[in-house]
């Protein structure tokens, strides 16, 4: 979407402060910058025009609601919304995003990381829009981007190390991935990683996404853009 140039360094939170100061200016420029995307979620509901329409209008007045008693987003704008347009269908956030070691992670980084993530990794927006949404220079979205995966691969392996579900030895593994990949395992530990990642489904899937990261980030928040709608309550939105 074409940006007036004035608006190009104005960032999405720094737009959410204004609203909540009453400007409406701003929260119209929120709605400019988010509302295509609304839509078009809401549109995967299968309802009418006029049901996207009144959704993603309910969507936006909520998050007006929540901003102005200081419940805004923690992190970027636009996952919020979609967030928000789910609740308007009656989907709590649990059931709208399950959980995973890779969303908990990202949810532990930075706004800054979390916002360029989301733009340039889930969403795949340009460079220049991502900056317009981040309020920065599109020459710092780069540098940013890279320095943003590997914090979340960082947290990811952390996260993954931690969880209580894993067996040790795949937890031994995850941590020792990077060290066999570059060859740096004893011929003993590497023969135990071998062996073990050949039984290992999860092991097997773990060594996948982190050949292909950060791409996994992207199908964990695929269910943002769906809506799927209880059977019962489809009709009458
Ligand atoms: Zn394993």
């Amino acid at each position: 979407m074409q940006q007036p140039l004035a608006d190009a360094v104005i960032s999405d939170s720094h737009l959410v402060e204004e609203a909540r100061a009453g400007d409406r200016d701003a929260y119209l420029q929120l709605w400019v910058r988010h509302v295509d995307t609304a839509r078009r979620v809401a549109a995967t509901a299968s309802i009418s025009e006029r049901s996207v329409e009144a959704a993603v209008n309910r969507a936006f007045s909520r998050v007006l609601g929540q901003i102005t008693v200081d419940l805004d987003p923690l992190g970027p704008f636009r996952p919020y919304l979609l967030r928000m347009l789910h609740e308007e269908f009656g989907i709590r956030d649990a059931a709208a995003l399950p959980t995973t070691n890779l969303l908990r992670a990202f949810r532990r980084l930075p706004v800054r990381a979390q916002t360029v993530l989301w733009y340039a990794v889930v969403e795949q927006v340009a460079p220049a829009e991502t900056a317009m949404f981040m309020g920065e220079q599109e020459a710092v979205i780069a540098p940013l981007l890279a320095e943003s995966i590997d914090q979340l691969r960082a947290e990811w392996l952390v996260e993954l190390v931690c969880d209580p579900t894993l067996t040790d030895t795949c937890a031994w593994l995850v941590q020792r991935a990077d060290g066999r990949a570059r060859g740096e395992l004893t011929q003993v530990a590497a023969d135990r990683f071998d062996r073990h990642v050949a039984g290992c489904e999860f092991c097997q899937g773990f060594l996948r996404t982190l050949e292909a990261f950060p791409e996994a980030l992207r199908d964990d928040f695929q269910p943002l853009f769906t809506l799927q709608l209880p059977a019962e309550s489809a009709g009458d939105l």
